[in-house]
């Protein structure tokens, strides 16, 4: 049985996946020069460009998880420094190191401030993720019509 756009009965429908794909177009492209002195140099240049349309049937932009991996990695950094600037060995240490310690209290306050900031960017990177998955699954059983230009959601 053929599929059939529910709003004007168009059988000229593809999925939203396949629209993209078809619009979508990766060019390699060799260019060749010659040089004052003679000589043949070759470039190339190679990207991807789509049509507005395949742009219109794009698949949903997954959720970066970047911000929330560096601000636990600058934390984790910050908090390390912090435990790290008094030496094991010389007696000075003691006084260099209290004297660190209090000023390293603010920097590994700061440290767990950010480690904080990344369990809540990361919370809200699920929360967008889950959203971005059901947004996925939506888009790859979306259908679009060529001849109305009407996307259609079917099971
Ligand atoms: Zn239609």
């Amino acid at each position: 049985m053929a599929m059939q756009c529910p709003s004007c009965g168009s059988a000229h429908i593809q999925p939203m996946a396949v629209v993209h794909a078809g619009g979508t177009q990766h060019f390699h492209a060799t260019h060749t020069a010659v040089t004052s002195d003679g000589q043949f140099v070759q470039g190339s240049s190679q990207g991807s460009q789509s049509t507005a349309l395949a742009q219109h049937c794009a698949p949903p932009a997954p959720p970066s998880p970047l911000p929330f991996i560096g601000a636990y990695g600058i934390g984790g950094i910050i908090i390390y420094m912090s435990m790290t600037v008094c030496p094991l060995s010389a007696r000075e240490c003691v006084y260099v190191g209290m004297a660190g310690l209090r000023y390293n209290w603010k920097q590994a306050a700061v440290g767990l401030g950010l480690i904080a900031l990344g369990w809540l960017l990361m919370k809200g990177w699920r929360t967008q993720a889950k959203v971005y998955s059901a947004a996925k699954r939506r888009w790859q059983s979306t259908w679009f019509c060529h001849r109305c230009g009407q996307a259609h959601h079917r099971e």
